[in-house]
């Protein structure tokens, strides 16, 4: 399949080429056509898989040129990265196109967002709150607005922001086509969706709750008091499975924690940042930008923050602390591993986190493989898994399969893999028998330099 059998117009066909992408992943496969037929849309998509240019592209096509002041199409975001992130994506795709975008979200001053949609705008990227201050204010007009996009409509949910879209919706006119993406179908999603979508497509390119094939994960057991040390001694040691620790993103449960660990790593000589709620608008890009040109190596991130975060190739995610819900740990360690690049996720996991520990091994079907780290070792045994829950993953569609697609384009983008040994872990993670292992099913890795 390539780009052009989709039926994207050649300005689009330029700009997918200008961004050096060769094939349509899976998610893009299975959309483009329909959307650009008008059609109402529900699609479960892992991140990573491309699904932001799976709506851009089409959405780009459908308004077509420059018209009117009010927005014709709006993508309701949960977080502020995810608007900036989806809006970026617009500019980048619509480059040679007349079309006017704008994105709007909370945390900065309101002011210079009216004037902007005051110039004009065709598509608005928003997070709900911003969006129905400035709708009460008289400041935008959903009348003209033809595509409603919700993207990752699960966090939304868990962020609180029902009420918000149910008022949203309810401003909008009832003859619009409705996209809706997320990253995992709960109930509530589905009931949402009973209520907004018109005979949709279903799109479902991944396993449920699957995580994605190209990443490589582990569990390192230790105690809670330990762990600041061992992150400071896995960074300082530079190599885990071959990989490489010079640009990592780490997630922390809190806020304080977040910042508690940014001044031991910083105190330890490592270039470390955070990214989290507290921060301001300016603090939270500033820091990610400087991640980004890697002139900070660690960033510590929460879950909240950390939705959207689109960074190319980051090739390494670590677990601080394990996510309260098991959804998050999947969303995490899918900022790796996108679009077919390879990635490693580590979680230090300590006896507290069992339960959490459980939950997530449930949700993603397999246990995560343990090695223990000399010198790290834990005090607090951290229960075996064994009475685990097994279930077997969902087998996928070949045919829609995005670790085919994009495993095929990862071969040839990373022909040379870091890895020394990903081989014989890549997918270890799945059906590890560890029954056997005389050391509570955990292995030992020996550092480089352990004596
Ligand atoms: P998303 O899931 O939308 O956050 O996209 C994840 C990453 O995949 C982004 O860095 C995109 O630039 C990249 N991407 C999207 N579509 C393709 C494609 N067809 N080929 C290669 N990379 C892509």
């Amino acid at each position: 399949m390539s780009f052009q059998n989709l039926g994207l117009i050649p300005s689009l066909l330029t700009a997918v080429a200008d961004n050096g992408y060769e094939t349509p992943t899976a998610i893009q496969t299975a959309t483009i056509e329909a959307v650009l037929k008008g059609k109402d849309l529900m699609a479960s998509a892992q991140t990573g898989t491309g699904k932001t240019a799976a709506f851009t592209l089409p959405l780009l096509q459908l308004l077509g040129s420059h018209s009117g002041t009010q927005p014709r199409a709006l993508v309701v975001t949960p977080t502020r990265e995810l608007a900036a992130q989806v809006h970026a994506s617009i500019v980048t795709y619509g480059k040679h196109m007349d079309l006017r975008s704008l994105a709007i979200f909370g945390g900065v001053k309101i002011g210079p967002q009216i004037r902007k949609l005051q110039q004009g705008v065709d598509i608005l990227v928003a997070t709900p709150g911003r969006l129905l201050d400035l709708h009460n204010q008289g400041a935008v007009d959903f009348r003209k607005v033809e595509i409603l996009v919700l993207d990752e409509a699960d966090r939304m949910l868990d962020m609180g922001f029902l009420p918000d879209i149910r008022r949203i919706q309810g401003h909008l006119p009832t003859n619009k086509q409705s996209l809706l993406f997320s990253a995992t179908f709960s109930n509530e999603i589905r009931k949402l969706a009973k209520t907004m979508l018109r005979s949709p497509i279903e799109v479902d390119v991944a396993a449920k709750n699957a995580t994605a094939d190209t990443v490589e994960q582990h569990l390192i057991p230790t105690d809670k008091s330990q762990k600041s040390e061992l992150l400071i001694h896995l960074f300082k040691e530079h190599s885990f499975h071959g990989q490489d620790w010079n640009h990592a993103l780490v997630f922390s449960k809190t806020k304080h924690g977040a910042n508690k660990l940014v001044r031991n790593l910083c105190r330890a000589g490592l270039k470390a940042d955070a990214i989290h709620g507290n921060k301001s608008q300016a603090q939270r890009t500033r820091a990610l930008d400087d991640f980004k040109r890697g002139k900070v190596a660690i960033l510590v991130a929460t879950d909240i923050a950390s939705r959207g975060l689109d960074i190319n190739e980051l090739p390494l995610v670590v677990n601080y602390d394990l996510p309260h819900v098991p959804e998050d740990y999947v969303h995490r360690i899918g900022r790796t591993g996108r679009a077919g690049a390879s990635g490693l996720a580590i979680s230090l996991v300590c006896a507290d986190e069992f339960k959490q520990l459980r939950e997530i091994e449930r949700l993603i079907g397999s246990p995560l493989p343990r090695e223990e780290i000399e010198g790290f070792e834990p005090t607090h045994l951290l229960p075996e898994s064994k009475s685990l829950d097994r279930r077997p993953r969902p087998s996928r569609p070949r045919n829609n399969s995005v670790s085919e697609l994009d495993s095929r384009r990862a071969k040839s983008r990373h022909s040379n893999s870091r890895r020394s040994n990903s081989g014989n872990s890549r997918n270890n993670n799945r059906g590890n028998d560890r029954s056997n292992n005389p050391n509570n099913g955990n292995t030992k890795y020996r550092p480089r330099n352990a004596a």
